[in-house]
């Protein structure tokens, strides 16, 4: 095992999260309270380039994945965003990443400041990615031992059952 997937493993571990409740609600709502942060998703039609996206705002995370995929990857997206939060990866200026018209309307509706993770079609390029897919795959692993594989491969139930979570921006594509 290298340092990485320890630091990862270690890091599932201290969630101390029976995966066989696991659906993507039920996870989040676990994340939250052991964070004492609100996690608010939103599915957004990206333009292709992107596939997940976390802002840290002051109150809240709030997770982006895109709309228009499977639900197979919609759920990766999310856990991959989730990984950085656990993970406790540093913060980038999405400023740097995201088109004018993305960071207009994300700073219009959530923080003037932009600071979190996006997951753009080239995901390997940085030992944080990494270690986010680590924790996505880890995760999985779980979650199927745990006989809890249909929240990954039919998670359509479980992410209607979001609303609590999320929270309409005025924004969807
Ligand atoms: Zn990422």
């Amino acid at each position: 095992m290298t340092d990485d997937e320890a630091r990862v493993r270690r890091a599932i571990d201290g969630l101390h999260y029976d995966f066989s409740r696991f659906t993507i609600p039920h996870f989040i709502a676990h994340l939250e309270a052991l964070r004492q942060r609100e996690i608010i998703l939103n599915g957004v039609a990206f333009d292709g380039r992107l596939h997940g996206l976390w802002v840290r705002a002051e109150t809240a995370d709030y997770v982006f994945f895109d709309s228009r995929t499977h639900p197979v990857h919609r759920v990766h997206h999310i856990l991959h965003e989730l990984g950085h939060m656990v993970l406790g990866h540093r913060l980038y200026d999405l400023t740097a990443f995201l088109s004018p018209e993305l960071v207009a309307r994300l700073r219009a509706t959530l923080s003037p400041e932009l600071h979190g993770h996006c997951r753009r079609w080239d995901p390997h390029d940085s030992p944080e990615e990494r270690e986010a897919e680590l924790f996505v795959r880890l995760l999985q692993q779980k979650i199927l031992l745990a006989g809890r594989l249909t929240a990954l491969t039919h998670p359509d139930t479980s992410i209607d059952a979001l609303s609590r979570f999320t929270r309409s921006l005025g924004y969807d594509g």
